[in-house]
């Protein structure tokens, strides 16, 4: 699956958690790809997925080096606000919530 943000493509691999030290998810800036815990609730899936696309923006838009001059947390605490405030509003397109629901 893959998610598009700012216009670009960014691939969603899922993985174990071993893979990912316990962590539901991560946007790697290196590769430029989310990646989600294999086995999730759908809505905690759904959710952090959110959360993982918050990260990409701001690395695409480069928001996230200022909110880096500001404090080492500023992006995750941003992120996680975002996360919150928006869960209900934030919208994938149909495919990407087949995926999200396991349908596909
Ligand atoms: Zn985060």
């Amino acid at each position: 699956m893959q998610v598009v943000i700012c216009g670009l493509t960014i691939p969603i691999v899922l993985r174990s958690e071993k893979a990912l030290k316990n962590d539901l998810g991560l946007f790697d800036s290196e590769k430029e790809q989310i990646e989600l815990l294999r086995r999730m609730d759908i809505k905690i899936r759904r959710k952090t997925l959110i959360h993982e696309c918050f990260h990409a923006f701001l690395f695409i838009t480069g928001y996230n080096e200022l909110l880096q001059d500001i404090s080492p947390n500023a992006e995750e605490a941003m992120t996680r606000a975002f996360e919150q405030a928006f869960n209900d509003l934030f919208v994938f397109d149909d495919d990407v919530e087949r995926w999200i629901r396991g349908d596909i």
